[in-house]
C-alpha cells in the first residue's frame, strides 16, 4: 500500500470528497478577477463530476487534478462581463472559455453536433459559492498528470489516495462514459441500430 500522506489531488476534495444535495438547482460561477469578475450562471444540478488530470482542463494553483463536471449547455448563461471571455483553442473539440485576464475557464462547449457529449457544457462548480453541486464521482486521465509534470514514482501513491477518496482512477473516462462514447459511435456507423 502506498504511502497516500501529503499528496494533493485538488483542494475541493483533499479533505474528503462532500456529497451534493438531492434538491440543488444551481448556482452562479464567478472568475478569480478582483474587480469586473466575469459571472455565469449555472440553472441546474451537475451530472458525471469528476477530477482529472489532463493537461486542458483548468486546475486552481498547486491543484494536480482538475474537478470538472457537466450541465445542459441551456442552463449556462453569461450574466456580467462576457466581453472578457476568449476561446482557449478554436480546434479542440471541447472549446474552453477563459477570462482572458485571470485565466480561469468558465465553461467548456462542444459545437460539432456529431460529438457524443454534444448538448452538455463543462463547469468548474468550485467558482461557485453555494453548496450542494454533484459531488466527484471518479478520477479520470489520472496518466496524464505526469504529462504536466508529476513524476511516474509517484503514481502509486496518487492512485492510492484517489481509492482513499472513493475517486476510482482511470486513465481514459469512467466505464459508463467510454461505453456511452462507443455507443454514439456504433450507432453512426450502423454497427448497432440507431
Ligand atoms: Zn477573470
Ligand atoms: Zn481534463
Amino acid at each position: 500500500m502506498a504511502h497516500t500522506d501529503g499528496i494533493r489531488i485538488h483542494p475541493d476534495v483533499d479533505h474528503g470528497v462532500k456529497q451534493g444535495s438531492s434538491g440543488f438547482s444551481g448556482g452562479t460561477l464567478t472568475c478569480h478577477c478582483a474587480s469586473n469578475p466575469v459571472k455565469v450562471r449555472v440553472g441546474g444540478q451537475t451530472a458525471h463530476n469528476h477530477v482529472c488530470g489532463c493537461t486542458r482542463c483548468w486546475k486552481p494553483d498547486g491543484a494536480t487534478f482538475s474537478q470538472v463536471a457537466v450541465v445542459s449547455r441551456d442552463a449556462v448563461e453569461v450574466l456580467e462581463n462576457g466581453d472578457k471571455l476568449e476561446v482557449v483553442d478554436e480546434s479542440a473539440a471541447i472549446q474552453r472559455h477563459r477570462c482572458r485576464e485571470c485565466g480561469v475557464h468558465m465553461y467548456g462547449r462542444i459545437e460539432n453536433k456529431d460529438h457524443p457529449f454534444y448538448g452538455l457544457d463543462f463547469i468548474h462548480t468550485e467558482l461557485s459559492d453555494e453548496d450542494g453541486w454533484s459531488a466527484p464521482e471518479f478520477a479520470a486521465f489520472v496518466s496524464s498528470v505526469i504529462e504536466s509534470g508529476v513524476d511516474p514514482s509517484r503514481m502509486d501513491a496518487i492512485r492510492a489516495r484517489l481509492r482513499e477518496l472513493g475517486l476510482e482512477p482511470y486513465d481514459a473516462l469512467s466505464p459508463p462514459l467510454m461505453d456511452a462514447i462507443a455507443t454514439h459511435v456504433a450507432k453512426r456507423s450502423g454497427a448497432l441500430p440507431a
